[in-house]
């Protein structure tokens, strides 16, 4: 006999085969005719495999009629052909084995809808409904495509630190690593005296893997991080995580448009992916979640993303007639009701933006001949907004001392990123695809915080 996955017990071709099949419990129904329906759900699809339980099981009584929703069995059978509606298979019990009760009185997952508020409050047992057993297909889904996309494109994976003691970016707000207790730290007068702490200096989590896959791009060519990333920016958002996970692909001798060509063909390949490999889980998006979402992905894979200079943007939504909250100006950064007027009114597909104010980007982007603006591009798309944000990065060692000076850094602190412009330098680009936001908008989840298995918000890390 065979273990095997409650999605293979599913298909016709298994009908005839004898199985072991382990999960739980969705629902029992017992029928007049002295044997019970159990629906049983393990996961590995989003729908259930029937069980046929007869009274003759000898823990019938006992055991069997007691089973509901949470419950844990093994079951032994002969998968049939299925006469009922929904389903093309059943599984005829020849033996079940409880392993574990549910207690109807106190298990959360009772069989009626539940808010996605109230379900953050029992993260340990969301993954067992519909909605999150099928995010976490689609998000495992997303990820083999990102390291699949790359390997086959030649890229090097580089895990790049967590822990950092350059404020890179100034990307938002980072957390603090520190050994030092908190009661009674070593000061120098009045500051607390951070050479002392374990890496004999300030020590934070990282905000983004950049500034190290660079080196490595610098040496290597082709690499790219994909890793956790922290930011300690008090946003309440849906569309922001404390902590969440990004991809950073980063090329030598690439320019601004073949990064823009390379992100457009990663996107659509994960769309793409997902659809082929996620059919059911996407019908079920469609279904309860947002009915556009397979329409707009099967669009988006077939359609060319508009490409559109930041100065051009600023006049389109100038000329817009929308009465918008935040009035639209040069020099200022996007908000989100003018990323959605683009992507959802204007232009109805992605959008990427590109030639930034190099006042608003940080000091890293490769500065164009106009002197005002900077190589930057991000992707938006509809309801999501900003999904990545990358760059041309400076390659020109004074220019780069230049802006970091201009931004109040101290280039001493990057010292190692300014070598690689005094050794070898050359063009190269970049760009971070938040894993989540991917996520988000494949799946038509109006929150971020229902697409990583356990969020991090402000006042909120309990799982
Ligand atoms: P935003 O303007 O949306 O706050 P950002 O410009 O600060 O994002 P980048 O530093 O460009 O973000 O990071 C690259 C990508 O990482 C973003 O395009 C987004 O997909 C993702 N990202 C950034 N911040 C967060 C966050 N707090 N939670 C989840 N994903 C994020
Ligand atoms: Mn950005």
């Amino acid at each position: 006999m065979q273990k095997v996955s409650v999605a293979l017990a599913r298909r016709p071709e298994s009908i005839g085969q004898e199985v072991i099949v382990q999960g739980w419990i969705r629902t029992r129904r017992d029928s007049k005719a002295g044997f019970s329906f159990l629906e049983v759900n393990d996961g590995s699809c989003l729908g259930n495999i029937q069980v046929i339980a007869e009274a003759t099981l000898p823990n019938y009584e006992s055991q069997i009629k007691r089973l509901s929703a949470g419950c844990s069995v093994t079951v032994e059978g002969v998968v049939h052909q299925s006469p009922g509606k929904g389903q093309s298979t059943e599984i005829r019990a020849r033996r079940i084995v409880v392993h574990g009760e549910a207690d109807t009185e106190t298990y959360p997952l009772q069989k009626k809808h539940h808010s996605f508020e109230f379900l953050r409050t029992i993260a340990h047992l969301r993954p067992r409904t519909n909605t999150f057993g099928a995010i976490c297909r689609v998000r495992n889904c997303v990820s083999r495509s990102i390291h699949n996309f790359f390997q086959e494109e030649g890229f090097l994976y580089i895990h790049t630190p967590i822990i950092t003691t350059s404020d890179c970016e100034g990307a938002g707000q980072m957390f603090r690593v520190t050994t030092l207790d908190p009661a009674n730290p070593p000061k120098l007068g009045q500051e607390v005296d951070y050479t002392q702490d374990f890496f004999g200096r300030c020590a934070y989590l990282t905000v983004s893997g950049q500034l190290d896959v660079e080196c490595f791009a610098c040496a290597v060519g082709k690499v790219y991080t994909f890793g956790p990333t922290f930011r300690a920016e008090n946003s309440n958002t849906s569309r922001h995580l404390a902590e969440f996970w990004m991809v950073e692909p980063e090329m030598a001798f690439f320019d601004l448009t073949d990064t823009m060509d390379l992100a457009e063909r990663f996107l659509k390949r994960i769309f793409r992916d997902v659809l082929a490999q996620c059919p059911e889980d996407m019908q079920f998006f469609a279904q309860r979640i947002d009915p556009t979402v397979i329409d707009t992905l099967e669009r988006i894979v077939q359609s060319q993303f508009v490409r559109l200079a930041y100065t051009e943007a600023v006049e389109i939504l100038k000329a817009s007639g929308e009465a918008f909250e935040f009035p639209v100006a040069w020099g200022h950064d996007f908000q989100a009701e003018h990323e959605r007027y683009l992507t959802e009114k204007r232009f109805r597909c992605p959008v990427i933006l590109y030639d930034y104010p190099r006042t608003i980007k940080p000091f890293y982007m490769r500065l164009n001949d106009d002197g005002r603006t900077v190589r930057a591009m991000d992707v938006l798309v509809p309801k999501v907004g900003e999904i990545i944000g990358g760059s041309q990065r400076e390659e020109r060692y004074d220019v780069l001392l230049e802006r970091m000076n201009e931004q109040g850094l101290d280039p001493d602190d990057y010292w190692w990123y300014l070598d690689l412009r005094r050794y070898g330098t050359v063009p190269h680009s970049g760009f971070g695809l938040g894993l989540e936001r991917a996520v988000q908008f494949i799946t038509g989840m109006g929150n971020i915080r229902d697409v990583i298995p356990f969020p991090r918000t402000p006042g909120s890390a309990e799982f």
